[in-house]
């Protein structure tokens, strides 16, 4: 799994940019993150199902703190007092393929 060579957190646009390579660059607004967490409390361990209502979700979530997680996944507390969620690298990235290149 690739890590990114810098991660920079745009607070003022609330994106977050993951560097992989100089022309290969993730930026993904807060909110998809946060509806895309993985956690017990967003979806279902056993189904998978997803217990997160997305429209929950406000599209100005700020984030409160980023921590690093050994060198495979980020962790985020959003300002909707959520932090359980664990976000690998390639999670991350397919969050990103997921909204298409042109999202942002
Ligand atoms: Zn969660």
């Amino acid at each position: 799994m690739q890590s990114p060579q810098n991660i920079r957190v745009h607070r003022d646009q609330r994106i977050l940019e993951l560097v992989w390579q100089a022309q290969d660059i993730t930026r993904l607004p807060f909110q998809a993150v946060r509806q895309g967490c993985r956690c017990a409390v967003c979806v279902d361990e056993f189904t998978g199902r997803r217990l997160l209502d997305p429209d929950s979700v406000p599209a100005d979530l700020d984030v409160l703190d980023v921590s690093l997680t050994g060198n495979y996944a980020m962790k985020f507390r959003w300002s909707d007092n959520h932090d359980t969620g664990l976000f690998t690298w390639d999670h991350l990235r397919q969050i990103g393929e997921q909204l298409g290149s042109d999202a942002v």
